[in-house]
């Protein structure tokens, strides 16, 4: 497609124009996206630039909401602020991302550059996830971690696990 877009300059009292280079549409950007890469990678992707639908939080509470749990989310006055809250099942879920909270797995991999400001970043928040569980279950809590790269795999359990603390103990 090779539209070409012509804008008014403002400035002089002659009209002269510009050449600019036409508007990216969502669409356009897409069918780019399309062209490189596959389906599953292009999921994340978009999952990355809208923040979003998919993310692995919004996975797991739809799994959760279409086997029939209702929960709560991010408990602000559980340490930690829980992603996820099942009250019948005294239960608080976080999801993690691998990056941010530092999981030993590929995606967990640090930035080979600012180094020690990475490091400080992300062992401070697996410290600090490491003292909310350990205070969530002295007070009673099962905390359960699902990491972003083994979310599918780690939602079944979940379901499982629930469904044989008992189905019918359904909020
Ligand atoms: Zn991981």
């Amino acid at each position: 497609m090779n539209i070409s877009y012509t804008n008014k300059c403002r400035s002089g009292k002659k009209e002269c124009r510009l050449r600019v280079a036409p508007p990216k549409t969502r669409r356009t950007v897409l069918r780019q996206m399309a062209d490189m890469v596959n389906r599953k990678q292009r999921s994340r992707m978009m999952a990355a630039v809208h923040g979003s639908n998919t993310s692995p939080e919004i996975y797991v509470r739809k799994k959760l909401f279409a086997a029939g749990f209702r929960y709560r989310l991010h408990a602000k006055e559980l340490v930690g602020k829980p992603d996820i809250v099942l009250p019948r099942f005294r239960t608080v879920l976080f999801v993690h991302g691998c990056f941010w909270h530092g999981h030993s797995c590929p995606r967990g991999k640090r930035p080979a550059s600012n180094v020690e400001f990475w490091n400080a970043k992300i062992d401070g928040n697996i410290r600090r996830d490491r003292r909310s569980r350990v205070a969530l279950k002295r007070t009673g809590w099962s905390v359960v971690v699902i990491w972003e790269c083994r979310m599918e795999p780690a939602t079944k359990a979940l379901l499982r696990r629930l469904r044989t603390l008992g189905a019918d103990c359904r909020d």
